[in-house]
């Protein structure tokens, strides 16, 4: 039987192609090896978001061209693939082909010109050990954040019908998977006619089976009341919402081009504490952009301050060639830009401390991902919020949902009891 090897760089949604293509090949009789050397087929989905992406990647296809066995081919998919092109072959001669995000439905195509079928054993089922899965709901982005590539290499929006969404989420229920993770680049913009992202939550929501569902990522521009009116009347919405903030300067969020205002961003934050309470909000931060100075640095501190995220993904700016904002003068020094990081980092971590130890004591239900690690009772798990649990527990097993008591806190991790209701 032949094999194929899969190596994926990036993000969820290049973990949800991956997962795709790999399922594609399962059908089509191939074996998955964890061995690239033994691999007839070598594939690496790759991202072009960071420059250090693309060189990690690089590096590993250039790998993969010296040692793959005799007769094996190397194909490159994913946004680096759809950013340089056939310029990769170019430049790594062992590469047999490239397949760009944009095109990823030729990928099958591609399989049955270049490819042969074998006799399947039917169709895969779980890839993973987990009780989640990401179900991807739309792609591309048309909002051009200044520093941002993914809509140069993804393209326009496009959604994912909302009953392809359904009957993929159902055939996952049957394969054992309760939780989804809907994902996009900007999912509260999805649309399908006259449904809308609220209204495909719910649809998802009430397949039978289905314990959970959250999603990711948002643009602040487009989140509604509706869509969190919507979580906080339907219990298997989780009560988390990631809402990328960038900025705390309005100076700032104009110059990334985010189309929103520091107020209207705010009049979300207390929208969401309104209607969902205990709702965790996460966030992404970015520290360093062209023309940041020291008082909207401390803009954005005072934000972070006064949110109160839960957790948030912090980093600092690095120039994207073919961005709008790689042609702006960059001001602040590397040094600066990483002791600014520091600091929010420091910020964000003394915060995040705070709101789990103010747990301790709290009961909720907690959906176990799996063991820990070389500890046989130790189980991992979270809240139908964002928070990360340890649960000491003899008999569980992955996908199971347990009612529990908070009883420490190391700071990021909620260490609980089970108890019973
Ligand atoms: S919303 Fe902005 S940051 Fe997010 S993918 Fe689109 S352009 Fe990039």
């Amino acid at each position: 039987m032949p094999s194929f090897y899969f190596q994926t760089f990036g993000c969820q949604m290049n973990i949800a192609d991956s997962d795709d293509l790999r399922r594609e090949l399962l059908c089509r009789g191939y074996d998955e090896t964890s061995d690239p050397l033994c691999a007839d087929l070598l594939i690496v989905n790759t991202c072009s978001v960071r420059e250090n992406a693309e060189t990690r990647a690089k590096a590993r296809i250039q790998e993969f061209g010296r040692v793959k066995k005799n007769g094996a081919k190397l194909w490159v998919t994913g946004c680096m693939a759809q950013r340089l092109g056939q310029r990769i072959k170019e430049k790594i001669k062992t590469v047999d082909r490239v397949i760009g995000a944009q095109h990823n439905s030729d990928f099958l195509a591609h399989l049955d010109k270049y490819l042969p079928k074998y006799d399947h054993t039917g169709v895969p089922g779980k890839l993973h050990n987990s009780p989640g899965d990401y179900i991807t709901v739309m792609r591309g982005c048309e909002n051009f954040c200044t520093y941002c590539i993914v809509p140069y290499v993804r393209g326009p929006e496009v959604s994912v019908p909302a009953s392809e969404v359904v009957s993929k989420v159902a055939r996952r229920v049957d394969e054992g998977v309760c939780e989804f993770t809907l994902l996009g680049q900007n999912v509260n913009s999805y649309r399908d006619g006259d449904i809308d992202f609220a209204d495909l939550l719910k649809m998802v929501a009430s397949v039978p089976g289905v314990r959970r569902v959250r999603f990711t990522t948002s643009h602040p521009k487009d989140c509604s009341e509706k869509l969190i009116k919507t979580i906080a009347a339907t219990s298997s919405l989780c009560r988390h919402i990631h809402l990328p903030v960038q900025a705390g300067s309005d100076r700032i969020l104009s110059l990334m081009n985010r189309r929103y205002s520091l107020d209207h961003y705010l009049g979300l934050i207390e929208m969401i504490r309104r209607y969902i309470p205990d709702a965790d909000i996460t966030s992404d931060i970015m520290v360093g952009f062209p023309g940041e100075t020291d008082d909207e640095f401390e803009d954005t501190l005072r934000l972070v301050e006064k949110v109160h995220y839960t957790t948030a993904f912090m980093f600092a700016y690095s120039s994207r060639e073919g961005t709008a904002a790689a042609s702006m003068k960059e001001t602040v020094s590397e040094d600066v830009k990483l002791s600014r990081l520091k600091s929010l980092i420091d910020l964000q971590t003394s915060i995040t401390k705070k709101i789990y130890d103010s747990s301790v004591g709290e009961e909720f239900e907690v959906l176990i991902n799996g063991r820990q690690e070389k500890r046989e009772r130790l189980w991992m798990g979270m809240n139908n919020g964002f928070k990360k649990v340890l649960l000491s527990c003899d008999s569980a097993e992955a996908g199971m949902i347990f009612n529990v008591r908070a009883v420490r806190s190391s700071g990021m991790t909620l260490i609980c009891e089970r108890i019973t209701k």
